[in-house]
């Protein structure tokens, strides 16, 4: 058997981080994954073209996701900083770059890396 590549290793990173945090948000539901396989695919396609790019999956991934389940769901994830005022979406920063996190732009803060939203919200029970 081949041995995995980097680019290889960085999209399953990059679709178990973005994975975990939807189901922190509890939304990790089977067409919701297939979301997640659709971005990692195109990434995929992508990151050959672009190797280099290969630390940045996650954080495309993760918009990916993000763009597709407004869309089909609506806001994803719901900031868990902000107590008071309307409901609104954390964004991935920086948009193309290693070491994504989900920030608040209203607060100004960085909430958690992306993959620890659980973390940062409390989370699902994990059992
Ligand atoms: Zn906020």
């Amino acid at each position: 058997m081949d041995p995995i590549s980097p680019l290889e290793q960085a999209l399953h990173a990059a679709r178990a981080l973005v994975l975990a945090d939807l189901v922190a948000g509890e939304v990790a539901e089977a067409d919701v994954v297939s979301l997640v396989e659709d971005s990692v695919a195109q990434r995929r396609w992508w990151v050959e073209q672009w190797p280099d790019g290969a630390g940045y999956v996650a954080g495309l991934v993760a918009q990916d996701v993000q763009d597709a389940l407004l869309e089909r769901y609506g806001r994803w994830p719901l900031c868990p900083v902000c107590g008071s005022g309307d409901p609104h979406a954390l964004d991935v920063e920086p948009e193309l770059g290693p070491d994504p996190h989900w920030v608040c732009h209203k607060a100004g803060v960085k909430v958690a890396a992306v993959g620890s939203l659980g973390a940062a919200t409390g989370g699902a029970p994990t059992s």
